[in-house]
């Protein structure tokens, strides 16, 4: 309790020099805290847990605050601008007229369940080049494997990334001296992605998708599956099975399709989600492939990791069960009020 209360006083310390406040809820010191959890006796876990959750809350509402103390204390800065410098500000709309969206909304939730697995969160890019969308990935030059991502490209050869792998070299080149200092890499990247598809109920030419990757020692798809089967379980709130069956990428060795047990389906009804096959393919997943690790500079012998690329708006669909994902880009009302 102790310990909570010291990185308490140092995240208010370091909350002061911040540019970016909301980025304090997501300091590697509350991070640690969280992975203490386990450590503290079985009497003391529970009080301890909620004294952390108190902590988060406690830095969300200081937050919060400053961003509207900073909100209400806008001046117009720029007196030749085209409008009179004398009116008063607009003031802030009343919430009741607009929400989150519901993909940012889940991204939120979707982040929080890895953060306090002790996964770091980082972003995407939206504009990519071919090294990190295919050479890095251990896609050789002209190799067919290419041609299966319809990607949209610049016509100075920049790639819209058609998935959020192109992080994948980055994030563990960055973090290649901490592996060797002992520590894992465990990084959760989101964001958008683009594909040319022809567009229907299950087919957008734009989401978003969440890349995991795990590389440390001794790493098995043992540990693969139990993440995925811990998160799907805490953001479903319900106990799902798992299944993996073999599949073909050619960053990743083996490769897996992950298929969880349809969370709809009630003892023999049918059911529209699943078309009562009981089985829902989720995600793509698998070992890094040895030579993604050693163009990250990471020796395969020494380590090895799993990776992930789940798409957000497949998992969102699923757990609202929501039929169209055109939907989500739509800007129906109707549709978006459902999730205030
Ligand atoms: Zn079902």
């Amino acid at each position: 309790m102790e310990e909570i209360q010291k990185t308490r006083e140092l995240l208010l310390e370091k909350l002061e020099s911040l540019e970016e406040k909301r980025s304090i809820l997501r300091a590697p010191e509350l991070r640690a805290l969280y992975g203490k959890i386990k450590d503290q006796p079985e009497d003391q876990r529970s009080a301890y847990g909620q004294a952390i959750n108190q902590l988060k809350q406690d830095l969300e509402n200081i937050v919060s605050d400053i961003g509207l103390k900073t909100i209400d204390n806008r001046h117009p800065i720029d007196v030749t601008a085209p409008f009179d410098v004398n009116a008063a500000l607009p003031e802030l709309l009343p919430t009741e007229n607009g929400t989150i969206h519901p993909i940012t909304a889940e991204i939120e939730k979707i982040t929080d369940i890895f953060y306090r697995m002790g996964f770091e969160v980082s972003e995407s890019r939206e504009i990519d080049d071919e090294y990190h969308m295919f050479t890095s990935l251990n896609f050789p030059e002209g190799h067919p494997a290419r041609d299966d991502y319809d990607t949209f490209m610049t016509e100075e050869g920049f790639v819209a990334p058609a998935h959020t792998s192109t992080m994948q070299n980055r994030i563990i080149k960055a973090r290649k001296e901490k592996l060797e200092d002992g520590e894992s890499i465990a990084v959760l990247a989101v964001d958008r992605v683009f594909r040319n598809e022809d567009l229907d109920a299950r087919h957008e030419h734009t989401f978003h998708q969440a890349e995991g990757i795990y590389v440390g020692k001794n790493i098995t798809v043992g540990n693969l599956v139990a993440t995925l089967k811990t998160f799907l379980t805490t953001y479903f709130g319900k106990e799902v099975q798992t299944k993996i069956t073999p599949f073909y990428f050619p960053f990743t060795e083996p490769s897996f399709e992950f298929s969880l047990s349809c969370p709809f389906c009630e003892d023999g009804e049918d059911c529209r989600v699943c078309s009562s096959e009981r089985w829902i393919e989720l995600l793509g997943c698998g070992m890094i492939h040895p030579n993604v690790l050693k163009e990250a500079g990471v020796d395969p012998e020494k380590y090895t990791g799993f990776a992930w690329g789940c798409g957000i708006e497949r998992l969102v669909m699923m757990r609202y069960n929501i039929e169209d994902i055109r939907h989500f880009n739509s800007g129906k009302l109707a549709f978006l009020r459902q999730f205030k």
